[in-house]
């Protein structure tokens, strides 16, 4: 297929061949981006590029790519960030890895869990844990369950929080608002609304960082592998298993 008109790197627009004077189209900008200030129009030809860079990025395109992520202009520097971020997104969590330092966790679980027999237990119970106090606590039935953890253990099981879970991205990777369940495929056939919006809250987490970021992540489907991995391990600190010898294998 023959493209009609002519490309303005500028702009990023297919125009017609009268748009473009002479020299422009020679250096493929149209005459409007051409009475453009210099630095705008600079700004805009960075723009374009970044937004119509292809998925897979030319180790050079890569290189750019990284350099316009540091750019001066905050309009640049963000449009890269986010063209990189979604090319890259494990790179970008473990860079954010190191920003996250979680000060206090609450995690209410309303919904089955499994023990490490697979035996099921019903839970609806809130832990809490607290890197100041150096404490995780769990309500359930309005009674407190609390454990004093040494400060070393519990640097470990927060950093492990982040690490491992990556509970700074549980936003982004499960939290399903009401509104969601509209465009599952699963909710296409209920004939009644108010079945959706009965739906109780089955698991929610709130989570502050030392940096002061909080978060919150309210989640109306049932906990997902590393919701339950962090509700086991909390348990396991909770209450720990007696009567067993320490590494009686040594
Ligand atoms: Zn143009």
């Amino acid at each position: 297929m023959k493209k009609h008109g002519h490309y303005c790197k500028i702009c990023g627009e297919h125009k017609a061949n009268e748009k473009f004077s002479g020299k422009g189209h020679v250096a493929h900008i149209c005459k409007s981006c051409t009475a453009m200030p210099l630095e705008e129009r600079n700004q805009a030809m960075t723009l374009t590029r970044i937004l119509n860079l292809p998925w897979y990025l030319s180790k050079e395109q890569c290189a750019w790519l990284k350099k316009r992520c540091h750019d001066d202009r905050p309009i640049i520097k963000e449009a890269a960030q986010q063209a990189y971020e979604c090319r890259f997104p494990f790179e970008e969590r473990n860079r954010q890895k190191k920003q996250y330092h979680v000060d206090h966790l609450s995690l209410m679980v309303n919904d089955d869990v499994y023990d490490e027999y697979g035996d099921e237990i019903s839970l609806n119970a809130i832990f809490r844990v607290s890197r100041k106090d150096s404490v995780i606590s769990m309500t359930e039935d309005g009674q407190e369950h609390a454990v004093y953890i040494p400060s070393d253990k519990m640097t470990k099981l927060l950093k492990w929080m982040v690490h491992h879970l990556e509970i700074f991205c549980w936003q982004e990777d499960y939290a399903l608002g009401k509104d969601d369940w509209n465009d599952d495929d699963e909710w296409d056939d209920a004939e009644d609304e108010s079945e959706i919006i009965d739906t109780p809250v089955c698991w929610q987490l709130d989570i502050t960082y030392r940096n002061g970021v909080s978060q919150q992540v309210v989640s109306y489907t049932s906990l997902p592998d590393r919701a339950e991995e962090l509700v086991s391990k909390l348990m396991g600190y909770l209450f720990p298993m007696e009567d067993e010898e320490e590494n009686p294998m040594e």
